[in-house]
């Protein structure tokens, strides 16, 4: 593989679980700095309940700021109010999240599986006429904390019904970090065959630093986007055990190494991941 696009999420998932709430202005620095890097594919904040997610409040002051850039930026949403803002807000780009475990689900969002898939796929619907990108975050896609190993059976069920309802991507995420290279090579190697390997991205958490083999077996798949998060920050709120996201300076290091391109800069991304670290410290 030549190419691999680097999806960085660290301004959203890294920052909303973190105890040091960082305002419009400190946020604003850190995705300027993860720019000059040469990241142009970010995760920018989310429009969710300011009380339950506080770190995120003010997103929609932020998008106003970074108006004028050229990155593509997504904003996650949870229902159709989040959606309702992130419209409003002119976002091009909403990401979804469904936990593939009704007890995850509940804890993260505290909704069914099948209410939120209604839900969702009325936003999907939406975002058609809005023409606005959408993306399906599968989370606990391997395993979940209450209820252990998820069946690929069921995440190969959910891809599809939500790739026939229109939606634009679905990222398969290792929300706990507990996925084996094994598990995420076979599943990757079902959904790519079935429907094709620009469909999807991947997720991975460090937890039993197994992300970058996890990285490496689905690119042995096809699949050539990555989530990853500036100095490995963040986690999960809602997730018993979930450790830092994989961080963006060991994916693009690795992928460097094996002679893959990102169009990122090394030097300039350590510079980020020590702002990051100095800014949530
Ligand atoms: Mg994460």
């Amino acid at each position: 593989m030549k190419k691999i696009l680097v999806n960085e999420v660290g301004p959203r998932d890294g920052l909303q679980n973190i105890e040091n709430i960082l305002n419009v202005e400190e946020r604003f620095d850190l995705i300027k700095s993860l720019e000059k890097a040469g990241i142009n594919s970010l995760e920018i904040g989310s429009f969710v309940n300011p009380k339950s997610v506080p770190a995120m409040a003010n997103t929609d002051v932020l998008l106003d700021k970074l108006s004028t850039t050229k990155s593509h930026y997504s904003v996650l949403i949870p229902n159709t109010v989040g959606y309702k803002a992130a419209k409003e807000n002119r976002v091009k780009e909403i990401c979804l999240v469904l936990c593939a475990t009704e007890s995850m689900n509940m804890e993260n969002i505290n909704k069914s599986i099948k209410d939120t898939i209604v839900e969702f796929k009325e936003i999907i619907k939406m975002t058609k006429q809005d023409n606005i990108r959408s993306k399906i975050y599968l989370s606990v896609a391997f395993e979940c904390p209450y209820e252990g190993i998820v069946n690929p059976d069921y995440i190969h069920e959910l891809t599809k019904d939500f790739l026939c309802n229109g939606v634009n991507e679905v990222v398969i995420a290792d929300t706990i970090g507990a996925g084996k290279p094994e598990q995420v090579k076979k599943l990757f190697n079902t959904l790519v065959n079935d429907f094709g390997s620009s469909k999807f991205s991947a997720h991975f958490h460090d937890t039993e630093s197994l992300a970058i083999s996890n990285v490496k077996a689905a690119m042995e798949e096809g699949i050539s986007k990555f989530d990853s998060c500036i100095a490995g920050l963040g986690g999960c709120p809602f997730a018993p055990g979930a450790s830092g996201n994989l961080a963006t300076e060991d994916l693009v290091s690795m992928l460097h190494k094996e002679g893959v391109e990102t169009g990122i800069d090394e030097e300039m991304l350590r510079k980020s991941a020590k702002l990051a670290a100095k800014l949530t410290s």
